[in-house]
């Protein structure tokens, strides 16, 4: 019995989460699409220096989807066999009413047919939301914080505090979140602090995982090329210091997790640059205007806003959202050099969500 989707979007049979006719999304190199990032919002508090340019000029409200047309988007994939969703953005806290939205999404997890719901957030606002993220079904949440100096956290995110994020992890701890801190690797910024913030997260039981920048967005000047540290240069600093266990462990994303002996804590790498990850990719990502990119490092994407609005019937949404994975690119070819001078991808991070 044929259980999926083909490369030219043609329906299998098998069932899926009780609903016996719908079937698995499969994409044309076979790899299963189980895990949909959604960028809810293209806004934030923030302005890190290497995701967003000083002045952005954001999306017009119109054509950001509303949250309860996010709710039935992400719905219809969930019954297509997605099992992990993860919020992002921009900031996914700062779009007002969120948790009417994370609240909604909750009811898969009740049910059994969305194994995680979880969140990538730079913290800022955790203080005030984690009890209602608990609440709702979330058990982790991914935090940004690439250094642990209030300065150079300031200069980072330009707008952010510190502080701030800190009584946000704080408040996660307290509510029960698992955390995973996500730090990206800048060079000149934080690669002194590497070892500290191994050894900070190792000491709060926090997971870690170390970025290396992307080419993605107009930044201004020659800030990526200036900022790009390969994570083997970042792996190969930190075990002058500690020992590194390779480990299988998986959170279902992209990153390769090591177990650190000395201080018992995971620390994983993502490694676009340096290492292609996309033979396994299991995932695709949709913008806050309904845009779905299906592979991080690609221009192409389709529009799935059109057939949603189109009809209150989710047929037309179905049919989009298999053309749209039957065009599933194998992989990405994301190259930082002086000879490419703009960014590989002119979407900022903060469109297509981390
Ligand atoms: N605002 C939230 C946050 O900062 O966690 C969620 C969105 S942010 C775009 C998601 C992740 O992408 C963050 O960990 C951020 O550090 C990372 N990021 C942003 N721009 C990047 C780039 N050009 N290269 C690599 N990582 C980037
Ligand atoms: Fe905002 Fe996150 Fe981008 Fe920083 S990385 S500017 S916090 S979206």
């Amino acid at each position: 019995m044929n259980d999926r989707v083909s490369g030219n979007g043609s329906a299998g049979l098998r069932g899926n989460g009780g609903e016996s006719s719908l079937p698995l999304l499969i994409d044309p190199f076979d790899r299963r699409v189980s895990y949909l990032r959604v960028s809810v919002t293209d806004r934030c508090d923030f302005r890190c220096v290497y995701c967003m340019s000083e002045s952005m000029t954001f999306l017009p409200k119109a054509e950001v989807l509303t949250l309860e047309e996010l709710d039935r988007l992400c719905s219809a994939f969930v019954r297509r066999g997605v099992r992990k969703l993860r919020l992002t953005g921009g900031e996914p806290l700062v779009r007002r009413n969120i948790v009417w939205l994370i609240e909604r999404l909750g009811r898969h997890l009740g049910d059994g047919t969305l194994e995680e719901l979880t969140l990538t957030t730079n913290g800022s606002q955790l203080a005030r939301f984690a009890d209602d993220l608990y609440a709702a079904g979330v058990r982790r949440i991914n935090v940004s914080i690439d250094t642990l100096d209030p300065e150079k956290f300031a200069e980072i995110t330009r707008w952010g505090r510190l502080e701030q994020v800190l009584d946000g992890l704080a408040a996660a701890d307290a509510a029960g979140l698992r955390i995973k801190i996500n730090a990206v690797a800048l060079r000149g910024v934080n690669d002194d602090e590497l070892v500290d913030i191994v050894e900070w997260c190792g000491d709060r039981g926090y997971d870690l995982t170390f970025i290396e920048v992307m080419p993605l967005g107009e930044i201004g000047g020659d800030a990526r090329l200036d900022q790009y540290l390969p994570l083997s240069m970042v792996r190969a600093s930190l075990r002058r210091r500690f020992t590194l266990d390779e480990s299988d462990y998986s959170t279902g994303g992209p990153a390769r997790y090591t177990v650190c002996r000395e201080t018992g804590g995971r620390v994983g790498f993502i490694t676009p640059m340096t290492h292609n990850f996309c033979e396994s990719c299991n995932r695709v990502r949709l913008t806050c205007t309904g845009t779905l990119y299906m592979c991080l490092g690609q221009e192409d994407a389709a529009d799935l806003r059109a057939p949603l609005r189109e009809s209150d019937d989710d047929a037309l949404l179905m049919g989009a959202i298999d053309e749209a994975i039957g065009r599933k690119p194998k992989g990405h070819d994301f190259v930082i050099d002086r000879r490419r001078r703009g960014p590989a991808v002119s979407r900022h991070m903060s469109v297509t969500g981390g």
